[in-house]
């Protein structure tokens, strides 16, 4: 995520539970640090399909969730993160099962009839009304902090669940580790759209509403997901590769957003000769909403602007459109194992975001990284290490700084060559999965011969702000 006014950081109160596995194998948590009621490890969604009915003039929309998922160890019940108006039906595996969901709790337990087997997929359906202003805060949220997950926009809505509130659009497993296939259809009336991430599979219209089927080819991280109702308009291009390139910008404003939108297959083209390896999804594309919220975020295959930043005539100073970028490999292709590992996301797209602008009339690249540098320094203390946040807004623009300088000071000590080829292995070695701090680690002591594992955790995991790399 890019936010341009970095919001007040509260101080935080982390804290931590410990689960004790027992016989009977009931729901348990994931561990995270910061979040430790979301998620679960007891199961590996692989996918999951999502139907809306929208309608104007009401905030509730009749739903469902199709789940399809792999037990890791045997289950007697379950918990999936969600929030929603009601739930009216669950079968697990087609056989009705016992639910209970709790909007306080942020959770939907399921207990199937039939116990579910270590190792053995099974299949999760979940008719629901989902209600767009149920919109309760992730948990330690500072107050002045406001952001809305369902942003009303376009006549419609768009989605902004990062870390941790993309449950709120529908049942979901909601952490960076668990990965899956989306796939959203979305019945509108006629006159509006709906636009999502991935590829159009269908479009059918009967009595005056339409369906859009969208899936994207590989596993996303839920954060990540992105589908908008609303009058957009598309602008079509060609990438790299022949990689097709489609955007969705509220339509008043497509036209002024051409300029920066036509930027996108040289950005792609920049990138991927940055980082030795080809973009990692299907497609690409932006999505310019209209309403003015300072803030952008990496959707999959499909980043959100706001609409007045895309339309704006220049093409310098579009450091964040290469940020959002840089996030389809370092933050979706490879997500993050924990939200403690975040700057390996935000650290590399404004490392890249930065370098971009320093060759297309932005300021130079030493003063991105001194103003980097002097924003750790005075921010530190606060927001905590870039692999500790201190607290849950933390992940969201806390890790960016201390991240890219210390991308800046490994680029110097191995030189560029190495740097890339460290980049590269990275990518490729963890694309569709996620990765640890530690096997970023791995990876740059293996890729260069050195043990750099010191240099790298001081500006990681120290408190206080290392020496500028010179
Ligand atoms: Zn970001």
């Amino acid at each position: 995520m890019n936010l341009r006014k970095l919001p007040l950081a509260a101080t935080a109160v982390a804290m931590m539970i410990s689960t004790v596995a027992v016989g009977p194998a009931t729901a348990q948590g994931s561990g995270e640090r910061l979040y430790p009621n979301l998620g679960s490890n007891d199961y590996d969604v692989r996918s999951y399909d999502v139907a809306y009915g929208y309608k104007p003039g009401t905030t509730l929309m009749n739903s469902s969730v199709d789940i399809k998922a792999l037990a890791t160890r045997s289950l007697s019940s379950f918990s999936l993160d969600a929030v929603a108006k009601q739930v009216s039906a669950v079968s697990v595996n087609g056989l009705p099962a016992e639910y209970k969901l709790d909007n306080g709790k942020e959770k939907l337990d399921i207990t199937p009839k039939l116990p579910l087997l270590r190792g053995l997929p099974f299949r999760v359906r979940i008719a629901f009304t989902a209600d767009r202003s149920l919109q309760p805060k992730a948990p330690q949220f500072p107050e002045q902090a406001h952001f809305e997950h369902w942003i009303p926009a376009n006549d419609g809505f768009a989605l902004l669940g990062q870390p941790d509130r993309s449950h709120l659009f529908f049942p979901m497993n909601d952490i960076p580790s668990d990965k899956a296939v989306v796939t959203f259809r979305v019945t509108v009336p006629s006159d509006l759209q709906a636009v999502a991430g991935g590829t159009l599979r269908s479009k059918k219209t009967v009595g005056g509403r339409t369906t859009y089927v969208y899936t994207t080819r590989d596993p996303i991280p839920t954060d990540v997901a992105q589908l908008a109702v609303g009058h957009f308009t598309e602008i079509k291009a060609r990438g790299p590769h022949g990689l097709p390139v489609r955007s969705y910008v509220d339509t008043p404003q497509a036209k002024a957003a051409k300029t920066r939108v036509d930027l996108i297959p040289g950005q792609l083209r920049w990138v991927e000769e940055q980082l030795g390896t080809r973009y990692p999804f299907e497609t690409y594309g932006v999505l310019g909403i209209r309403p003015e919220l300072n803030v952008a975020l990496e959707s999959a295959t499909l980043s959100m602007f706001t609409a007045g930043y895309l339309a704006i005539p220049e093409t310098t100073g579009v450091a964040v459109m290469v940020h959002e970028l840089v996030h389809q490999y370092f933050g979706n292709a490879v997500s993050v194992r924990s939200w403690d590992d975040m700057w390996l996301s935000e650290g590399h797209a404004s490392y890249y975001g930065g370098l971009y602008a320093s060759t297309n009339g932005g300021p130079s690249f030493e003063d991105f990284v001194k103003r980097a540098y002097d924003f750790d320094l005075e921010n530190r203390p606060v927001y905590g290490p870039p692999g500790r946040p201190a607290d849950t807004i933390d992940v969201l623009g806390g890790t960016n700084a201390g991240g890219a300088v210390m991308l800046y000071g490994l680029s110097k000590q191995v030189g560029p060559k190495t740097f890339r080829q460290i980049e590269h292995t990275f990518i490729e070695r963890y694309r569709n999965k996620s990765a640890t701090t530690q096997d970023y680690i791995d990876v740059a002591n293996q890729v260069s011969g050195k043990d750099l594992t010191a240099y790298i955790t001081s500006w990681i995991y120290a408190k206080t702000t290392p020496e500028l790399p010179s």
